[in-house]
């Protein structure tokens, strides 16, 4: 799977936030293969645009064994990603999209808890994976990002921490963003002071 660039991109700024789909962005209606169905999750559009405007480049990176399990179709699954660009109004979509399709019976290729997709993405886009993020609402998404070295957060409806792993937990993916945007305020005033 090789990651797909994108025009109109900002530079290689080595910053990168990895999310998950079916239960991060969007409601999980599981095996989704109507674009219909793509209901955004309250936070989800406000987060996207907030870590934008921190810099960060933004992945997509989501497990469809519909796809392997021949429910239903990677055309069904790429249209679904579309509307969901859209209904998050990322004009320009994506820097990059994931798609895993095997079956949880099939060797992982791509499917998390692998990190494959992550690791290529930092190859390809010279990203630092110190300075990158994967947020998911699987303790699966929790662990691929740690495989890939990356800094890791949950989308948790209670608790602020994700009882598996141990990774911080947000109600939201706003409130992962505004975490985000006090730290590393925090951070620049704590260089400056
Ligand atoms: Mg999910």
């Amino acid at each position: 799977m090789v990651p797909r660039p994108r025009a109109g991109e900002p530079g290689p700024g080595g910053r990168a936030v990895f999310l998950d789909r079916d239960g991060t962005l969007i409601v999980d209606r599981h095996y989704l293969g109507d674009p219909e169905g793509v209901e955004l999750l309250p936070g989800a559009r406000e987060g996207i645009h907030r870590l934008r405007e921190l810099g960060y480049r933004l992945f997509l990176f989501t497990n469809q064994s519909g796809i392997g399990r021949g429910w239903i179709t990677r055309e069904q699954v790429d249209a679904c990603n579309r509307r969901t660009e859209e209904r998050l109004g990322l004009a320009e979509g994506f820097a990059g999209i994931g798609v895993a399709p095997e079956r949880p019976d099939e060797p992982a290729v791509y499917r998390k808890p692998s990190p494959r997709y992550l690791r290529e993405c930092v190859d390809r886009f010279h990203l630092d994976p110190a300075a990158c993020w994967m947020v998911g609402d699987q303790p699966r998404d929790v662990e691929a990002g740690r495989a890939a070295g990356m800094g890791v957060a949950r989308i948790l409806a209670e608790g602020d921490r994700c009882p598996e792993t141990g990774a911080p937990a947000f109600p939201d993916l706003a409130a992962f963003a505004r975490w985000r945007a006090e730290e590393e305020t925090g951070r620049t005033g704590g260089d400056h002071g």
